[in-house]
């Protein structure tokens, strides 16, 4: 049954989805669209205990979304919806890319073996504004895309779909809100970049947004037979 149909007649089931992510930013913007449908998202962090981290050694964010939902479906015998996603910039040939959250790693840039998040983005950020300092501002285009994948209890892959977010690169950071490479991307339309929109705007137009809404048109039908 559709959800829509679900709800006209009175019937409110709560769907668990386990989210394959322990990015609070990153699962509270796909809570955002599926708690008023009714679905209960929760993050990894929600788990008593983490499953191990399946590798995610896909070319492609479709990929390594695809390694995610079916690896934490299978170890928590839960639905699972995984997102994979990251930065493409055209100057640079499409990096970081896959390899988005880390970019100043792979790249060589000495890091505390315990850096958190926060450090992790700031020396990402840091080396994207060294690599594009001499890309004239015409050619920074960049996006950020959203590969998100749903796997039933069993591990079976039932919906994939993918957002992307249009933008260019700055020369320095702008915004308080957000995560990763927010304060970098400006969306030329509206003179601001994606972390100096409020998050439910962000939302309304993100790779993220876009790949969920997508999702949660396929979620009842799917899960429900
Ligand atoms: P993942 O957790 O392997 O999917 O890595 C995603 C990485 O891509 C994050 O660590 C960020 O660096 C970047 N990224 C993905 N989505 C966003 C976003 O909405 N804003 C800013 N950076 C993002």
């Amino acid at each position: 049954m559709q959800r829509a149909t679900m709800m006209q007649h009175g019937y409110h089931a709560i769907m668990q989805i386990l989210v394959a992510s322990s990015n609070p930013h990153k699962v509270n913007e796909i809570k955002a669209v599926l708690t008023p449908l009714g679905i209960d998202a929760h993050g990894l962090d929600s788990l008593s205990q983490l499953p191990p981290e399946p590798v995610e050694d896909g070319d492609t964010f479709e990929a390594n979304a695809r390694i995610k939902a079916m690896a934490y479906a299978l170890a928590t015998e839960q639905p699972c919806l995984a997102d994979d996603s990251g930065l493409e910039v055209d100057a640079l040939g499409g990096q970081p890319g896959v390899y988005s959250a880390r970019y100043a790693e792979r790249e060589g840039i000495a890091q505390p073996s315990n850096a958190d998040r926060t450090e992790r983005d700031h020396a990402n950020n840091k080396l994207l504004l060294e690599r594009v300092r001499d890309v004239p501002h015409e050619q920074r285009t960049a996006r950020f895309v959203c590969a998100m994948c749903l796997a039933d209890a069993t591990g079976q892959i039932l919906a994939e779909t993918r957002g992307t977010f249009d933008g260019i690169i700055i020369d320095e950071p702008r915004g308080n809100n957000g995560f990763g490479y927010d304060t970098l991307l400006l969306i030329p339309e509206l003179g601001k970049t994606s972390a100096e929109l409020p998050p439910s705007e962000k939302n309304e137009r993100s790779h993220r947004g876009q790949a969920v809404r997508e999702m949660a048109m396929r979620i009842p039908q799917q899960l429900s037979g």
